[in-house]
C-alpha cells in the first residue's frame, strides 16, 4: 500500500469511529436511566410550613417559611419523577390560616399528608429530627420518614411521637407532620439554607414516603 493510500484508509476508519461514538452519545441521550415509578397512583399532599405573615421561626434572618417551601417544592419533583401525583397548600410566599389547610386536605384527600417544618429553642447545641402523628395511619408515616431522615442525613431524633396538632387532628387523611433540623443551630442552619442540603433532605423524606406505601402492601398481603 502506497502512502497515500494508506492515509486515506486511516481517514475513513476515524471518520467511521467518530460517527459510531456519536451514535452511541445520541443513543445515551435518548435513553436516560428509568426511575421505579413506585408511586404511581398515589396522590400526595405536602404543606410547607407557614408563608407569607406567618414566618415560623427565624434566626440571623433565616426564616422557616422559605427553608419549608424549597425543600417541599424539590421534594414534590421527586416524588412526581417517581410517578406520584403531588398537590401543595403552598407553592409561593403565602399565608393560609389552619382551617384552610385542612379544608385542602379534606377536599384533595390524598393518600397521604406530610407537613414539613424546621425547629428552633433556645439551645444552640440542640438538633435533631422529630416526625408527628394523630391517628394510627399517620404513625406508619412518621415513623419511615422518620427513620429514612435520621438514617440519611446521619443525625439523631425523636422517635414518630403522638401530639394533637391542627393540621393532623382535624382530616381522618393518614397525615404526618416533619421537624427537619434546627434553625437555632448555627452549623444545621448554614446547611439548611443550601439547596444542595435541602435536596438531601427531599432525597429522604421521598424514601420514607415511599417506605410507607411499600410497608402498607406488604401488611395488607
Ligand atoms: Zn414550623
Amino acid at each position: 500500500m502506497n502512502t497515500y493510500k494508506y492515509l486515506r484508509l486511516l481517514i475513513l476508519v476515524l471518520v467511521l469511529n467518530l460517527f459510531s461514538l456519536s451514535s452511541l452519545a445520541q443513543a445515551n441521550v435518548a435513553t436516560p436511566a428509568t426511575i421505579p415509578q413506585d408511586l404511581a397512583g398515589k396522590v400526595i399532599l405536602l404543606n410547607p410550613g407557614h408563608g407569607g405573615q406567618d414566618t415560623g421561626a427565624i434566626r440571623n434572618g433565616i426564616m422557616e417559611k422559605d427553608i419549608t417551601l424549597a425543600i417541599s417544592l424539590q421534594l414534590r419533583d421527586l416524588l412526581e419523577a417517581h410517578g406520584a401525583k403531588v398537590s401543595m397548600t403552598r407553592t409561593t410566599d403565602v399565608y393560609l390560616r389552619l382551617p384552610e389547610i385542612a379544608n385542602i386536605t379534606n377536599r384533595v384527600r390524598p393518600d397521604l399528608f406530610v407537613a414539613v417544618h424546621v425547629n428552633a429553642c433556645g439551645a444552640r447545641a440542640v438538633d435533631r429530627i422529630e416526625t408527628y402523628y394523630w391517628t394510627q395511619e399517620g404513625q406508619e408515616a412518621a415513623r419511615t420518614i422518620f427513620t429514612a431522615l435520621t438514617r440519611q442525613l446521619g443525625k439523631d431524633g425523636l422517635p414518630a411521637s403522638k401530639h394533637q396538632l391542627y393540621v393532623l387532628d382535624h382530616t381522618d387523611i393518614p397525615a404526618t407532620l416533619v421537624e427537619v433540623g434546627f434553625l437555632s443551630n448555627p452549623k444545621t442552619r448554614a446547611s439548611l439554607v443550601t439547596s444542595s442540603y435541602q435536596r438531601r433532605i427531599a432525597d429522604a423524606i421521598a424514601v420514607g414516603i415511599t417506605d410507607y406505601f411499600t410497608d402498607r402492601i406488604v401488611a395488607t398481603r
